[in-house]
């Protein structure tokens, strides 16, 4: 065998095919670029390093579900003047997802709720963080069919794996008694040990009528705003401006 092809076997069984297809022009530059032996390790490394890198973040891009692509870089602050850049800047230290503060985005619709939360969650991933996106109602679904296959704590267990997780549109619709519980539950899991963004359109003081059985509702409440950073937004939906102007 020649040795190259003794190289790849080697970089197959130690599960580092990535690097076959990049060992020719990896060792043209060492020779090129008359690399010392350490150098040139650290060229192999970090090409794999790097690698696998990639391959996590766009793993765990996949995992978040995110409905569509809304970086936050495209966010227009001229447009939504009741958050400033620098507020949104200084959440991205993470510190909220350390520490734990929730972060609460309440507003009207279309003032960019979802499309800040998004962008945050995309930012958090980057950082090495594990994100999940998901609407309140498709949360409570998932809930709700866990819960009948007797299997609610697995799911909420398989839940708090994610560092952040983004519930969106809480209170755009109602849900059913056990829908609530099963979604306390839930919060009152992420809320020990995880942290939460959560958007709604509703006021709190209305959160009682969403929740339906104020037992329920105020302990969440409670929770959530004691240990949470609230951003109230306002203005104008950017959906209809847009509308207008087109
Ligand atoms: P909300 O969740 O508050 O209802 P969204 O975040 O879904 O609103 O915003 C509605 C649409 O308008 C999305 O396509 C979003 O990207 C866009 N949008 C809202 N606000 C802004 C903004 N300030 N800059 C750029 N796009 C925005
Ligand atoms: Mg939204």
């Amino acid at each position: 065998m020649c040795a190259i092809e003794q190289v790849n076997q080697q970089c197959r069984h130690l599960n580092l095919a990535s690097l076959i297809t990049v060992l020719p022009e990896l060792l043209q530059q060492a020779e090129a670029n008359e690399l010392s032996y350490l150098q040139y390790t650290d060229l192999l490394l970090g090409h794999e390093v790097r690698q696998r890198n990639d391959k996590r973040l766009a793993t765990n891009r996949r995992k978040a579900g995110f409905p569509v692509e809304k970086p936050l870089e495209s966010f227009d602050y001229r447009h939504q003047t009741t958050i400033t850049k620098r507020q949104i800047n200084q959440l991205l230290d993470f510190d909220f997802v350390d520490n734990r503060p929730n972060l609460i985005f309440i507003g009207p619709p279309g003032v960019g709720k979802t499309h800040l939360s998004i962008g945050i969650g995309i930012k958090a991933i980057e950082a090495g963080y594990k994100v999940l996106f998901a609407s309140a109602l498709s949360l409570v679904e998932s809930l709700e069919v866990a819960e009948l296959k007797g299997e609610l704590k697995k799911k909420i267990n398989a839940l708090c794996k994610y560092d952040l997780v983004i519930i969106d549109e809480l209170g755009y619709l109602p849900m059913n008694k056990q829908g609530n519980y099963n979604l306390f539950q839930l919060i009152n899991a992420l809320y020990e040990y995880r942290s939460i963004i959560l958007t709604t359109n509703k006021d709190f003081t209305a959160w009682g009528e969403f929740f339906v059985d104020e037992n329920v509702a105020v302990p969440i409440i409670d929770r959530l705003i004691q240990h949470s950073r609230i951003f109230m937004l306002g203005g104008e939906s950017y959906r209809l401006k847009h509308k207008t102007n087109a």
